[in-house]
């Protein structure tokens, strides 16, 4: 078996980012690493797969790791690259190869296919757009959410083009979005960028090409993977003819940005550095500045939605339940967010008031206890 094998099925968030090329794993053993990545980079394309060899790197990790773990560790061993694995249940491996056979790609199932609509807030049916906008929730890859976010009011831009336009947040992969923007009738005006790492910005070069006039917004880090806007922390830009604040957001990578729109319910993008019940790992950051960030987050009103950019809820509710065994909030938001995936559903927006209730990072009394606990989970 090739390492083009893997490319198929979709593996876990935790286990790719140890392999992005800034990582801890890095910090060790560069070399390694780099060369073992341009091994394995020419065998993809001597077999001749059409992925890109840029994202290569990301891709043969993320896709084969967890249905064929000792296969993958063997590809890497022999490359030269020594990454930690981590065992995955029985349980999850069925469910992402299939049942057994060929790891699946949830996308071309089409199990993820159907959009979220966001409009109203799955817990509480409350109408969550104060300003009029509309957010819809595209899942990509395994566990990614890129976030569409149009406004009904707005009619079709001028220019020939008579969609009304959407902006996305974080397009990892194009695909999805273009089929998200067909099906609504939508046109892409504009992109929000929060971090560099390849599942937020690996569809910008495709939709840039589709959609020559888009405005894309990110950190300066982002302009070789098509950022155009520099986006300021303390800054805003308009989307939708609605105000957006820049965030510095630093901790999961170092230049880590969040979108804030106000209202009365505000609308919060944090990117990788919170998730419901869970927070992003360093890769590139420090635990000092990802501890200052999530209080920032922390100070929002408790009404502000987050939007993050991965469905992560149930497995960080797990941990959260270890971290804090006697939080019965915990534990009821477990069963609420249990019943909503074993629908299919969207476990997000999550509110910074759910948050300060059951996300053990986020409540953590002390940056030391945060350490801790965020070591913790990085090998739980
Ligand atoms: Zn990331």
């Amino acid at each position: 078996m090739g390492v083009t094998d893997h490319l198929v099925g979709v593996g876990q968030h935790d286990q790719v980012q140890a392999l992005v090329v800034e990582g801890p794993v890095l910090g060790v053993e560069r070399k390694g690493l780099a060369v073992g990545m341009k091994q394995l980079e020419a065998r993809v394309r001597q077999a001749g797969h059409r992925h890109r060899p840029q994202a290569m790197g990301y891709s043969v990790v993320r896709q084969g790791i967890e249905p064929r773990r000792s296969d993958l560790q063997g590809h890497l061993a022999e490359a030269g690259v020594q990454v930690p694995i981590h065992p995955v249940p029985l349980e999850r491996q069925k469910q992402l190869s299939g049942g057994g056979g060929e790891p699946a790609c949830p996308m071309r199932k089409g199990v993820y296919r159907m959009l979220i609509d966001c409009h109203h807030h799955p817990e509480t049916g409350e109408e969550a757009a104060a300003s009029g906008l509309r957010v819809r929730g595209i899942p990509a890859f395994s566990d990614n959410i890129i976030w569409l976010l149009d406004r009904p009011s707005v009619p079709p831009r001028d220019g020939g083009d008579s969609r009304r336009p959407a902006w996305a947040v974080d397009p990892g992969d194009a695909a999805p979005v273009m089929e998200a923007l067909d099906e609504l009738e939508l046109t892409l005006e504009g992109v929000l960028i929060t971090h560099h790492h390849g599942d937020h910005v690996g569809g910008l070069a495709t939709l840039q090409r589709t959609f020559p006039s888009m405005v894309v917004w990110g950190p300066e880090r982002c302009v070789a993977d098509g950022v155009q806007c520099i986006a300021q922390p303390g800054g805003s830009l308009t989307l939708l003819d609605t105000p957006v604040e820049v965030l510095a957001l630093p901790g999961h990578t170092a230049e880590h940005l969040g979108y804030l729109l106000r209202g009365p319910d505000p609308w919060l993008f944090p990117g990788d550095t919170l998730f419901a019940a869970g927070c992003g790992r360093v890769l590139g950051g420090s635990l000092e500045t990802l501890w200052a960030s999530l209080q920032t987050l922390g100070a929002l009103p408790p009404s502000t939605r987050i939007f993050c950019a991965h469905e992560y809820t149930e497995a960080n509710l797990r941990f959260a339940q270890a971290a804090e065994p006697n939080n019965p909030e915990i534990l009821a938001r477990a069963h609420r967010v249990a019943a909503l995936r074993a629908e299919g559903r969207c476990s997000l927006p999550s509110t910074i008031a759910d948050e300060w209730r059951t996300n053990p990072f986020l409540r953590a009394p002390s940056l030391e206890e945060f350490v801790r606990r965020r070591q913790w989970k990085d090998g739980f």
